[in-house]
Parts: C-alpha cells; structure tokens; sequence
C-alpha cells in the first residue's frame, strides 16, 4: 500500500509541473513578446552581420595578396575584347594588365606592350619614348617606397 502511495504522490507532483507547462502565464508570456522578438529578428540579423563582417575580413586579405603578387586580369567591353589600361604594361595573349616596370609576360614570356597615354598608340614596353608623340614613359622597375600611402599611383589618373 506505500508504494501505491507513493506512485500517487510521485503522479500528482507530476500533474502539478505539467500544469505549469500545459497553462502558461499568457501575461507574462505577452510582457516577453519584445525580447522574444529581438531573439528570432533582431538576433539572426545580428548574427548575420557579424558572418558578414568576418567573411569579408577573412576575404579582404585574400584579394590583396592577390592583387599585389601578380598581374590583373583586363577587363572586358561589350563586344568581349580585352581592354587595357593606357600607360600600364599589358600581355594581348593572355589579356592581364601588369604593374608599370614589368617588361614581360609570366604566363607566356612575351614581350608586355603598352598603349601611349597620350595619343593611344600602342609599342613595346621596354620602348619608354613614343614614337608617334614623343611622351617619355620613365617607370622605374622598383616603386619608390613612399611614406604616405595616400594618392594615386602613377598612371592612375590616365586610366580613368
Ligand atoms: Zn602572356
Ligand atoms: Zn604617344
């Protein structure tokens, strides 16, 4: 007979902490509703940004390296032809731009040409004077290092 009691005690202390669950306090539940809000909203957004922020720290550093090691890819226009930038040294086989001083190509090995700034007529990289104009293109093979990184680098305007 005790442990029937027992049994019974143990199955009304379990009806009791059910009841709470079962019948909640609507009130209280209501009085919640903000913070449960900014939990399924405000929450995941914020989560969100903060993937953002750490994919694109993680991925900044990538594309620098990126752009400082190699050449760059030209750009295309409509029709799909490679366009290059005038003044920067650049391989028509491959289609990569290249930073000013460099003379050949690291895919193919072929000579870099460069077009004129100043009257858009292509030659060779290594020829530093244009032949149709008479503009001297002096680029040093070694950038100077500066000490302030603000401006435009040479031949940056002539790209625009
Ligand atoms: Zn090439
Ligand atoms: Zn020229």
């Amino acid at each position: 007979m005790t442990i029937v009691d027992t049994l019974n005690e143990i199955w009304n202390k379990i009806l009791e902490i059910t009841s709470m669950f079962v019948i909640p306090d609507w009130g209280a539940l209501i009085g919640l509703l903000p913070i449960f809000i900014f939990l399924g909203v405000v929450g995941p957004l914020i989560t969100f940004f903060i993937l953002g922020v750490m994919g694109y720290q993680i991925a900044k550093p990538r594309t620098k390296v990126k752009f400082v090691e190699g050449p760059r890819i030209a750009p295309r226009d409509e029709a799909g032809a490679a366009v290059f930038a005038p003044g920067l040294p650049y391989c028509r086989r491959d289609a990569l731009i290249y930073q000013p001083g460099t003379l050949t190509c690291d895919r193919c090995d072929d000579e870099l040409a460069v077009i004129c700034p100043m009257c858009g007529l292509g030659r060779m990289a290594a020829i530093d004077t244009c032949t149709n104009c008479g503009l001297v293109l002096k680029v040093k093979a070694k950038p100077v290092p500066v000490p302030t990184t603000s401006g435009p680098k040479p031949g940056g305007a002539a790209v625009a």
